[in-house]
């Protein structure tokens, strides 16, 4: 496909009156189909793509009626249950990357919830923002995400949204009031809050199991952290409980920086405000390095420079080029515990909210135990036993789990998103 810019698409879809449209795999023909002939090479683009694509059940999407916003719904595989994960709001130059981007994201969902043992499918929400208009105007953000979710009720629940990065609170409120098919609500309407304490326990059990793996305790360690956000900071706080000698961080943000300090005056923090793209936080003499805050941190220049034996934190797609990069590090004898596996507890505590709170939740605290098999803990001993077994990566074997776990049919409901999808497609959903 020649690259064509997203406002290019639209006028295509404006030209042949197109509102909504699918491209749906077909498993005999073993290829995606789109649901009008005019898009035909948008699923020739995909059948031909061997990246990111990987037998996607199906992607919708829609584009809105004010502001020209193409929003798309982009559902990997739904065995384990419906498809969750969040909706992000971004900018692309050009429509390939904008669907490379949601079939990748989409798959990293599908590991991240099957490595977690929950019973959901992967899924991503990717909406092209039109930077003729100002992103952060409230009428717009409102009819955007309003639209969103109006869109979510006619896909019947194949996918299920969720928070993601630049999507606020309020933004799920406003999907929340045209579609029951999301999580992450506000709290006030029973929503499960912020996840990033639970998070910060997450990146913690897998710095454990990582020590663990070398017969040692985060006791008297040296951990470097990058970014002091919301992750971060009650991680630095986790750290100390667990006795460690020195924390060392960094965040492009002096207020944050500054807070971060106050909270923590007293122990051994040694924080400093960075430039942005200063990566310089990830070669300090140290044990662990704790990437909290940016994706693709881990790249050519920074992986030689590394000193630490292990990385392990919450950031989102560390790994700039995900196989070459994941190679890199272990080929430099570093423990690289997988950024969607210590990560999870974004999704775990969000994703079951429909079922209630209970005090101490076991659907939620488990994750964080050390004895659970699915925990954070075992399945980072897991995986690096079984990457020392076979010599390969251990992002790569995470995937390798995930995948298999990712093939699981729901215990109740069986593949029933797939019949969803089928159904939709029959009855022309794009046309009602
Ligand atoms: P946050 O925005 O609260 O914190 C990120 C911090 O990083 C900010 O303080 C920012 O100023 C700082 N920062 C940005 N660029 C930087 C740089 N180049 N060097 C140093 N600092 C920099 O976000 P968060 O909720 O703490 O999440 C951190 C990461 O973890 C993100 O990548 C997020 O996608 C991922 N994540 C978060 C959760 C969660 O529960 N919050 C769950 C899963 C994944």
């Amino acid at each position: 496909m020649e690259k064509i810019s997203p406002k290019e698409l639209i006028k295509i879809l404006k030209d042949n009156e197109i509102k909504r449209f699918h491209l749906v795999y077909k498993p005999a023909a073993e290829k995606v189909e789109p649901s009008h002939k005019e898009l035909q090479f948008l699923a020739d683009f995909i059948n031909s793509d061997k990246r990111d694509f990987e037998e996607h059940e199906a992607m919708f999407f829609q584009l809105t009626d004010k502001y020209d916003v193409l929003q798309g719904a982009f559902v990997h595989r739904t065995k384990r249950g419906q498809a969750a994960g969040g909706v992000r709001f971004w900018q692309y130059e050009n429509v390939e990357d904008y669907l490379r981007d949601g079939m990748r994201l989409a798959k990293g969902m599908t590991h991240k919830n099957a490595l977690a043992g929950l019973w959901w499918g992967g899924g991503k929400g990717v909406m092209i923002h039109n930077t003729d208009f100002n992103k952060q105007d409230k009428e717009y953000r409102e009819y955007v995400y309003t639209e969103y979710g109006k869109f979510l009720t006619r896909l019947k629940g194949c996918y299920v949204t969720a928070e993601d990065v630049g999507t606020s609170v309020e933004d799920m409120a406003n999907i929340y009031k045209s579609t029951r098919f999301t999580t992450c609500i506000p709290e006030t309407v029973g929503g499960s809050g912020n996840p990033s304490e639970p998070t910060s326990r997450g990146v913690l059990a897998g710095m454990e199991a990582a020590l663990a793996f070398k017969g040692e305790t985060l006791d008297g360690k040296t951990v470097a952290v990058q970014g002091m956000g919301h992750v971060a900071e009650p991680l630095i706080g986790h750290l100390f409980n667990k006795n460690v000698k020195k924390v060392i961080a960094a965040d492009i943000n002096p207020d944050i920086v500054n807070s971060v300090k106050e909270k923590y005056a007293g122990k051994n923090l040694d924080a400093r405000v960075t430039e942005k793209g200063d990566n310089s936080i990830l070669f300090e003499d140290c044990d662990i390095v704790a990437p909290c805050a940016v994706g693709a941190t881990l790249n050519d220049k920074t992986i030689p420079n590394i000193k630490a034996g292990i990385i392990c934190g919450a950031a989102n797609n560390q790994l700039e080029d995900h196989d070459k990069h994941d190679k890199m590090i272990a080929d430099r004898g570093i423990v690289y515990v997988p950024d969607f596996l210590n990560n999870r507890m974004g999704i775990v505590n969000c994703a079951n909210e429909q079922y209630g709170y209970v005090d101490n939740d076991d659907f939620i605290e488990r994750h964080l135990q050390k004895d659970w098999k699915h925990g954070v803990y075992q399945t980072t001993l897991s995986v690096l036993k079984e990457a020392q077994k076979t010599g390969k990566p251990t992002s790569e074997i995470a995937i390798k789990q995930a995948t298999e776990m990712s093939m699981q049919e729901h215990p109740v409901f069986g593949h029933r998103s797939l019949k969803i999808i089928q159904s939709l497609v029959k009855n022309k959903w794009f046309e009602k």
